[in-house]
């Protein structure tokens, strides 16, 4: 079961909740929250449990931002803690231990394999008021290549073995956790089904990895600070996650971090009233768009008559005369007799004649045509002509260099060599458009 520690209540109205915001507020600055929210025995300064959160399953069936767009409803600085792969007392005892010392509450996933050896591990975590999850029976690192049948019965042995330990099925929450993050949608199906929620998690502190304490340490620090908020994935299993415990712990407390416990829902304890933006670290902000497209009115017609399209004389331009049209003067006097009212027609904008006489005297002069000049050979050998084509031109063989000074002929197919612009004409080696194709 999941006994609820005796935590404030945020459920006040109006101001009296602001205050006790802001008394609580002032508590954790001066480091006494927890201990007046908690009472920790034997630690006055304990980090504490600061609440709990009681979660449906069935309404939040993925969370872990690791993995998910969803996570739990943690306000900022709001941390809760998990631990895979137990229990293995040498350090899940140790583990236990400092939880204790903080009067921390926390969310185990334990796999059966681990639970049928050690059930009295398993039965510790329950007596210490911590969440009991499940992690598989035997943490297949391939959860998401596995066959339905073998996730179906990894997940089911996993419970089953839990529950067998613990003497109650009740006592198992429903949240499961993949080995290795291992995901898949036939896995997260199947919990679904079964009321059974998948949680990843909002930030690792690679502990699996061969890594110092120290390192595990800082890395939880830091992505917990950049985060501001979330689900830290821990093992109670690794030696170095026991050494790094304690200081993260003490870390956070200075830090003005809080511990939150998670349950799940079950009768008589309903979950935790949340709004459905607090399920995202990154809410959709209220500036966007989609979200709030105002709803489009319902306009009422009340007759469906059509008004007359406009006519030219409607225009108020040159008393609704046409000018300036592009047309000759014959056609516009036939078309409206308005020719003389009109005036002369204009051929050009009165721009283009000032540019032109501002640069007509700047103008570059004209290239010359061998800058384009293209070996027709080659361009016969670029769009992959035949050599029958080549062959049958006319011309008779290539000449060895073409003075600058001679335009190109761009209908012939005797193949003038490549002109660079500047430079005197470089003949080229014969290259015949076959051999190009045949390489
Ligand atoms: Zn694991």
């Amino acid at each position: 079961m999941f006994p609820i520690p005796k935590a404030v209540s945020f459920a006040l109205p109006g101001h009296r909740a602001a205050a006790l915001g802001i008394w609580l507020g002032l508590l954790a600055s001066t480091g006494l929250a927890a201990h007046a929210a908690t009472g920790c025995p034997g630690n006055p300064n304990a980090l504490g449990t600061s609440r709990t959160l009681v979660v449906d399953p069935t309404e939040h069936p993925l969370i872990g931002t690791m993995q998910y767009r969803q996570t739990l409803p943690l306000k900022d600085h709001e941390v809760v803690l998990t631990f895979d792969d137990g229990p293995l007392p040498a350090n899940s005892n140790r583990v236990l231990q400092t939880l204790a010392s903080e009067c921390v509450k926390a969310t185990f996933f334990i796999i059966g394999r681990m639970a049928r050896q050690f059930p009295e591990g398993v039965r510790k975590l329950r007596a210490a008021g911590h969440s009991i999850g499940t992690h598989s029976e035997n943490h297949p690192l391939h959860f998401n290549k596995m066959s339905p049948e073998r996730i179906r019965q990894e997940i089911d042995d996993g419970i089953r073995h839990t529950a067998e330990a613990l003497g109650d099925p009740s006592a198992v929450a429903p949240f499961f956790r993949v080995p290795g993050l291992r995901r898949g949608e036939v896995m997260e199906d199947y919990l679904a089904s079964k009321g059974i929620q998948s949680w990843s998690a909002d930030f690792p502190a690679d502990d699996w990895l061969h890594i110092t304490p120290d390192q595990v340490y800082s890395r939880a620090i830091a992505r917990i600070e950049a985060k501001g908020r979330g689900i830290l994935l821990l093992h109670d299993i690794q030696p170095r996650t026991v050494a790094a415990l304690p200081r993260i712990l003490q870390t956070l407390k200075e830090r003005g971090y809080r511990i939150v416990h998670v349950v799940p829902a079950a009768p008589g304890r309903p979950a935790t009233p949340t709004e459905p933006r607090e399920w995202y670290i990154h809410p959709p902000a209220a500036s966007v768009a989609m979200a709030h497209w105002p709803r489009v009115p319902k306009f009422l017609f009340v007759s469906t008559a059509t008004l007359p399209g406009p006519a030219l004389s409607d225009s108020d331009l040159y008393g609704g005369r046409l000018r300036d049209l592009d047309l000759p003067a014959a056609i516009r006097r036939a078309d409206d007799g308005h020719a003389a009212a009109t005036g002369p027609l204009q051929s050009t904008a009165p721009f283009h004649a000032a540019l032109n006489t501002a640069n007509n005297l700047l103008a570059l002069p004209v290239p010359s045509q061998s800058i384009f000049a293209r070996p027709e050979r080659a361009a016969a050998a670029s769009h992959g002509l035949s050599p029958a084509v080549r062959l049958a031109s006319p011309h008779g063989p290539v000449p060895a260099a073409t003075p600058l000074s001679r335009a190109p002929r761009a209908a012939e197919a005797g193949g003038e060599p490549r002109h660079t612009f500047g430079t005197r004409p470089t003949a080229l080696p014969d290259v015949i458009p076959s051999t190009i194709l045949q390489r």
